[in-house]
């Protein structure tokens, strides 16, 4: 047989599926496993939502539908971005994708290519790096330090832009580490971008509506980018529907039809059921949203004060998502044998922060998506651990 195709070489992937499947079978074995590892909220697609998608399936959405998506539903996401951040973004410009991943994954193959460097947070997402590697362009990390909160620095992230920079990935608030980047930063960055009008900036925006002591911010409110402004969000993390597996993505008019004919050659439309599920969750009511919020508020207050009762361990309180980014370098072990150590001799799943680049090195991603009791629970097991080392 002849090789695989080169490419299929550079693809990385997502250490929390592989510490999902191993809790998995830990679990299967008979044991108590904690899961603070995989990123999805604990909680259940609120039942207005779920009762949307099985009418669709009675009603006979059966079929395929648009590339792009429902129009409904792409009016809908418009209206939503209307009503939170007053902009309005054309619906010829929004592409309902199977998931936000995706976004992530056309990005890189629009504006990748071994001729392109592609600038990327560390730590950050690790789908962001492995699909720009798959593309064949450079993925050049900008770093998010403890002491800024883990926000970006504007002027480190523009101090790295060369002529081959095609795309600029910022995420905030942050995967993994809960950071978000305050309102002057970004203002900072898109002030600085005026002097690089050859980059594009991809926005995963997939935690937007999860932030704690701070006003949820879109780079859609900024009119002088619009032109090169890829948002990704979607519903997996607002709505609790992550096995759904849709997302959207807004496009400026250079890149969306060439987004589309990806879509179309890659996934034809999302299913449409999820669709019009997607729809309800959106243009329905919002409680469960702010619901989902307050508690994940809580939870990272209560983890964070747990956390910073271990010692060797501390951690920064988290400003946004679901997850703490504790510091664990004192500790003096690698943290990918901690992230072992802790789910095989301790039955906690959490995810060593090297996962997510090499600025993770002495950090350990805990998920705060699940009951404050398991949280509790966890943080005593990590304690024992960290005692017993
Ligand atoms: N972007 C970030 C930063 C994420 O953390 C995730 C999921 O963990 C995604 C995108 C992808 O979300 P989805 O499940 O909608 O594909």
């Amino acid at each position: 047989m002849r090789p695989l195709n080169s490419a299929t070489h550079r693809l990385g992937t997502e250490n929390a599926f592989t510490v999902l499947a191993r809790a998995g079978q830990i679990a299967a074995e008979g044991h108590d496993v904690i899961n603070l590892g995989i990123g999805q909220p604990d909680f259940r697609t609120p039942p207005h939502i779920v009762e949307a998608g099985i009418k669709a399936l009675h009603d006979g959405a059966h079929g395929y539908t648009p590339s792009l998506g429902l129009p409904d539903l792409r009016e809908a996401v418009a209206a939503d971005l209307h009503n939170r951040y007053g902009v309005t973004p054309d619906i010829r410009h929004i592409q309902i994708t199977p998931g936000g991943k995706p976004v992530i994954f056309i990005s890189a193959m629009l504006l990748g290519g071994p001729e392109n460097e592609i600038l990327v947070p560390d730590p950050g997402f690790p789908i962001y790096q492995s699909a720009i590697n798959y593309s064949g362009a450079t993925a050049v990390s900008y770093g998010l330090v403890e002491q800024n909160g883990f926000a970006f620095d504007a002027d480190d992230v523009l101090s790295r832009i060369t002529d081959k920079t095609s795309l600029i990935i910022i995420n905030s608030p942050a995967n993994p580490t809960g950071g978000a980047t305050p309102k002057s930063e970004m203002d900072k960055f898109v002030r600085g971008l005026a002097d690089f009008p050859h980059v594009t900036i991809l926005s995963d925006e997939i935690y937007d509506r999860f932030v704690f002591d701070t006003q949820p911010l879109s780079l859609l409110s900024y009119p002088e980018i619009s032109d090169r402004l890829i948002v990704l969000n979607g519903w997996s993390k607002t709505y609790a529907m992550t096995g759904w597996r849709i997302g959207y993505g807004i496009w400026p008019e250079r890149l969306i039809d060439a987004a589309d004919r990806i879509g179309v050659n890659y996934h034809s439309c999302v299913n449409a059921p999820t669709q019009f599920a997607a729809l309800a969750a959106t243009s329905g009511p919002q409680d469960c949203v702010s619901d989902m919020c307050a508690a994940f508020a809580r939870r990272a207050a209560l983890i964070t004060e747990l956390l910073n009762d271990i010692d060797g361990i501390s951690c920064v309180m988290p400003r946004g998502a679901f997850y703490a980014f504790a510091n664990v370098s004192a500790l003096g072990m690698k943290v990918d044998a901690l992230q072992n150590k802790l789910l095989e001799d301790y039955h906690v799943a959490a995810i060593a922060g090297t996962s997510f680049g090499a600025f993770g090195e002495g950090y350990l991603r805990l998920s705060s998506a699940n009951s404050e009791d398991a949280i509790r629970q966890a943080c005593a097991r990590l304690k024992d651990m960290v005692a017993n080392l």
